[in-house]
């Protein structure tokens, strides 16, 4: 298997078709593995359409069921509206408002506390006398003189305008930063104005009370279950403060809102009513209830469809480099067997057809026929226990054995093979060394480091196998003065079907598998092997194999 034989390949005269049948074999693994490729990322282009097409929909349905919602939101909004205004402006600001006429038509004196009924909307009641310019309160207020000019001038704008239709005037301000409503009317001397403040607090408990009393959404709809309870009903003035919130949390996308002005004599000009429906009786409202939001499952799905193609490509990748190691390892394998059976084949005839002159050359002929078996048997025994890894260790027979004769005998059988190819063997072995090890598993150890040593190193070097004994152990080394493994590649080599880079385009044969043989023999019988620099710069295999094996 050295440089001679990769040549004689070479030379042998046979047609080698080996080339072409892998191409077209690793022509059609690529074009399947693009094939498979494509209907992986056809896939993922499927499943994104899919979830973008689940989310399309998820969407719509949302927007649908939000603007359902939304609806009946408005439809709280209007009847809380109409209420307030009828209870609000009617009962309460109408009613008041003609009381204090009344009063004042009888000669009461409007201003005096007691004179009048308690109504909680009003805060203070004034009485304002535009001729005179004077301006009368039932209560100081505390930026008197601010809306003392004020009422003066709305007044005046009040009498200037004649009598209104309901015989009352709601006016909505803000002075001084803070939002004001009034309720006028005109006396009946028609020369004077009186009304009073809205008593902010008063209005909110109102507003209160009028969301407390009846159900907002009519009865008919969900059977009456979707009370006051599940709603979110906020009330603004016309400075946006807030003056009633029925509770802190709501959707903000289901808020509906209504702004209100001039109806009912304009009772909530310019304030705002927002309603919203709790989300969570959404399924009372609409078939299927407001959808849930399936974006985190979608992206999760996406993730895992993309993880899933990158791990089945990443298989594929690790499938195509495997089926392209293996095809080299066939036709290494062939080139190998080949060159032997090649030489056996000529030199057999040569004996057949007595095409020898002398003695010597016949036992050449043998010689080489010999040499040459011996090798296949090698090549098929290193192929037969690569292929057949994973068996166990009663493969082996260990037994007590002096490794000593031993290593001789594989070395001189060897001896020939190095000497044929310019090389020498030193051998330097301990007396004493022995271990419980399996002869042939031992001898195929051997035989494969040194036909590496060969192989590997230049012409007329000194190969030195080296064999001692230690406290618990024997060590066999195997040095040479070639190129050495770079330290790179010192795990990889035991790993089969792997060869160094330099090895690719160069001339000397090989498989790839010898070392993993090694390391797998090495390893049945409970030792180690390792590759380090050997002190003339080759590479040195140091093999350590327990002397008595523990028992299993
Ligand atoms: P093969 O020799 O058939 O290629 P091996 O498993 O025996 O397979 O060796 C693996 C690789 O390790 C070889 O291809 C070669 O590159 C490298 N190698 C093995 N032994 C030596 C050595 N003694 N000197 C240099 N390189 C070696």
């Amino acid at each position: 298997m050295g440089v001679h034989t990769a040549q004689l390949v070479r030379n042998s005269g046979y047609p080698c078709s080996m080339g072409a049948g892998k191409d077209n074999y690793s022509g059609n693994v690529v074009s399947r593995s693009r094939m498979i490729i494509s209907l992986l990322m056809l896939i993922l282009v499927l499943v994104l359409s899919l979830v973008w097409q689940a989310s399309k929909t998820m969407q719509s349905n949302r927007e649908t069921a939000t603007q359902v919602l939304q609806d009946y939101a408005r439809l709280v909004c209007d009847e809380y509206a109409r209420r307030a205004m009828g209870q609000i402006g009617y009962y309460g600001y109408f009613a008041h408002i003609n009381e204090i006429s009344q009063a004042l038509f009888a000669g009461a004196d409007i201003l005096a506390p007691d004179k009048v009924p308690e109504n909680n909307l009003a805060l203070y009641r004034f009485l304002v006398d535009p001729a005179s310019a004077e301006v009368r309160f039932s209560q100081r207020p505390d930026t008197v003189a601010t809306l003392e000019a004020y009422l003066l001038r709305k007044a005046g704008d009040i009498l200037a305008k004649g009598p209104s239709e309901s015989g009352f005037f709601i006016d909505h301000s803000i002075i001084e930063g803070h939002a004001h409503s009034f309720v006028f009317a005109r006396a009946s001397d028609s020369d004077r104005v009186f009304g009073f403040t809205v008593d902010r607090s008063g209005l909110a408990e109102r507003l209160q009370q009028l969301f407390e009393r009846d159900a907002l959404l009519p009865r008919s709809l969900a059977g009456g279950e979707i009370t006051n309870e599940f709603l979110f009903l906020r009330f603004k003035d016309h400075n946006e403060e807030v003056l009633f919130q029925s509770r802190e949390t709501y959707d903000p996308n289901l808020l509906a809102s209504r702004g209100l002005n001039m109806e009912y004599e304009g009772v909530f000009d310019g304030h705002t009513i927002e309603a919203a429906i709790a989300s969570g009786v959404a399924d009372s409202l609409v078939i299927g209830g407001l959808p849930r939001s399936r974006l985190p499952v979608l992206i999760i799905t996406v993730i895992l469809t993309v993880g899933l193609l990158i791990a089945a490509i990443r298989q594929l990748y690790l499938e195509h480099a495997l089926m392209k190691m293996r095809s080299n390892f066939v036709s290494e394998v062939s080139h190998e067997l080949r060159t032997p059976l090649t030489q056996i084949r000529m030199f057999a005839e040569t004996l057949l057809f007595e095409r020898y002159k002398t003695a010597d050359d016949k036992r050449r002929a043998l010689e080489i026929i010999n040499r040459e078996s011996q090798r296949l048997i090698h090549l098929v025994e290193n192929v037969l226990r690569f292929s057949g890894r994973n068996g166990d260790q009663r493969d082996l027979t260990l037994v007590q054995t002096d490794l000593v004769p031993l290593v001789q005998r594989v070395v001189d059988e060897f001896r020939p093979l190095a000497e044929g190819a310019g090389n020498s063997l030193l051998v330097d072995l301990d007396a004493r060394a022995e271990a419980e090890v399996d002869t042939d598993a031992l001898r195929q150890i051997l035989l494969n480091l040194l036909d590496n040593a060969i192989k590997y190193g230049p012409e007329d070097q000194t190969v030195r196998v080296s064999l001692q004994q230690r406290t618990d152990s024997i060590r066999l080394s195997v040095c040479d003065q070639g190129p050495g493994i770079p330290r790179a590649d010192r795990e990889k080599i035991w790993g089969g079907y792997y060869r160094l880079e330099r090895e690719r385009d160069s001339a000397i044969a090989g498989t790839g598998i010898g070392l993993a043989v090694v390391r797998e023999l090495v390893t049945l019988q409970g030792g180690s092997v390792r590759v380090v620099d050997s002190e003339d710069g080759g590479a040195c295999f140091v093999i350590e194999i327990p002397r008595v094996q523990e028992s299993p």
